[in-house]
């Protein structure tokens, strides 16, 4: 028996299944991980994968960057201040308020469940109205007004129980990259506070806004009042320096953070319209509270975090973009060379494949992706030391610490897997 075998016998008495969250495709037992340096990862059996989970998008910069962990470090030796106003905290917000175009005010918070669910708070508060709009395959944390109705991220989870009914009744669902649809449901509903969207759909494998679709969201919901919050907890800072919005161009009213903030240490924000985010308590009457928002360490890291993206804003997006093009051209490659059929879909550092003939452009069309052939992929690319997310509902990340050599690599793995799938 390894290593993890024996850890995961161990996990199972302690941890419901196992594990400290929900892993698929790990049969009959996941691998446990020991340490994880630039684009690799290290198990219990001493093996090291490429990783291109990422702690689901979270290591823009790749696992343990330098000046990152030295901001930790550098903060532990000065205590790790939480529930005290620090001058740390003013700095990152002032600097979130220079790189995200929506941001006049921002509140910093530890997850991007915590963020998604304070924005929504917050877009109640301002409008007096109630209802919640999100959209088929849209993933935004584990709150109960953003699982209802889910069938996201968690894309293919059945319904949660224990999720209030009260809640789910006041989220309504619709199809992504249709504005008509959109333009309906609030029209339908005059007591819709806000809508909530994914940018880029990261939680259903990873679907891509058509031309112009954003831009139809944003009229639909400037014209009726709604407040628009991008959930950037994917995007942000990983797409570009100021996320999906300045990627494609377009402000929402408010957007969450969280994931590439820290770079690996848990910090997530909420930022967004001056009027709006007043209404946060104290200033305003709508609650938040955490002791560990803003706890200096995590802080230390995030300001190291945007620095060097700051810093090196026109190195770090086109190489990570670079390296992704290059990985998805080479399985495009192994794919007509082996004959089988996929949709690559890729967008910056991101890359996911359904196996489908179809269009990938929404939940229906991405749950057509045949999931015994992403089965087999994965397997298969563990086999060749490359460790991709266990399903085809998450999507592939690249790290600015991936290299051209582990471009190669993959390349050469998913050729290998392809041709074993053929077989
Ligand atoms: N929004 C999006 C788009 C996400 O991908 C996630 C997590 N995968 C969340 C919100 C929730 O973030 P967290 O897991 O930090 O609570």
């Amino acid at each position: 028996m390894n290593r993890s075998e024996q850890l995961f016998g161990r996990a199972k008495k302690v941890l419901p299944g196992g594990v400290n969250s929900p892993v698929r495709f790990y049969e009959p037992y996941p691998f446990f991980a020991t340490s994880a340096r630039g684009s690799k990862l290290t198990t219990a059996d001493h093996k090291t994968y490429l990783d291109y989970c990422m702690g689901y998008g979270a290591m823009v910069l790749g696992h343990g960057y330098s000046s990152v962990i030295e901001a930790v470090r550098s903060q532990l030796d000065n205590g790790t201040l939480f529930c005290v106003p620090t001058e740390r905290e003013i700095k990152l917000a002032e600097m979130i308020c220079k790189v995200v175009p929506c941001a006049e005010m921002a509140r910093l918070l530890n997850t991007g469940s915590e963020a998604t669910m304070h924005a929504i708070r917050l877009a109640r508060a301002f409008t007096k109205r109630k209802c919640v709009i999100k959209f088929e395959g849209g993933y935004h944390g584990a709150h109960d007004y953003v699982l209802a109705k889910a069938g996201s991220g968690a894309a293919s989870m059945p319904a949660s129980e224990g999720v209030l009914e009260e809640a789910s009744a006041q989220t309504a669902v619709v199809p992504y990259n249709d504005p008509a649809a959109l333009e309906r449901a609030i029209e339908k509903n005059r007591d819709t506070a806000c809508v909530i969207i994914e940018p880029v759909l990261a939680n259903i494998g990873l679907v891509l806004p058509e031309k112009r679709y954003l831009n139809e969201v944003r009229r639909i919901t400037e014209q009726n009042d709604v407040v628009l919050i991008f959930d950037e907890v994917v995007t942000g800072f990983r797409l570009q320096l100021g996320g999906a919005s300045e990627f494609f161009g377009i402000k929402p009213d408010l957007a969450a953070f969280a994931k590439a903030l820290g770079n690996g240490l848990p910090i997530a924000a909420i930022a967004g319209k001056r009027e709006i985010m007043s209404k946060l308590a104290p200033a305003g009457a709508a609650y938040q509270a955490s002791t560990f928002a803003g706890n200096s360490v995590s802080v230390a890291a995030a300001i190291a975090t945007l620095e060097t993206l700051i810093e090196a804003k026109n190195a770090i997006y086109p190489k990570i973009a670079r390296t992704c093009d290059s990985i998805v051209d080479g399985i495009k490659d192994a794919l007509s060379a082996a004959q089988l059929d996929c949709t690559v879909n890729s967008i910056g550092s991101m890359f996911q494949l359904f196996f489908t003939g179809e269009k990938v452009k929404d939940e229906a069309s991405a749950k057509k992706s045949n999931a015994a052939i992403f089965r087999r992929l994965f397997d298969e690319l563990l086999k060749r030391d490359v460790f991709i997310p266990p399903s085809q509902f998450e999507t592939c990340f690249v790290s600015y610490a991936h290299s051209e050599d582990d471009a190669d690599k993959t390349i050469e793995a998913y050729s290998e897997a392809f041709r074993r799938i053929k077989k």
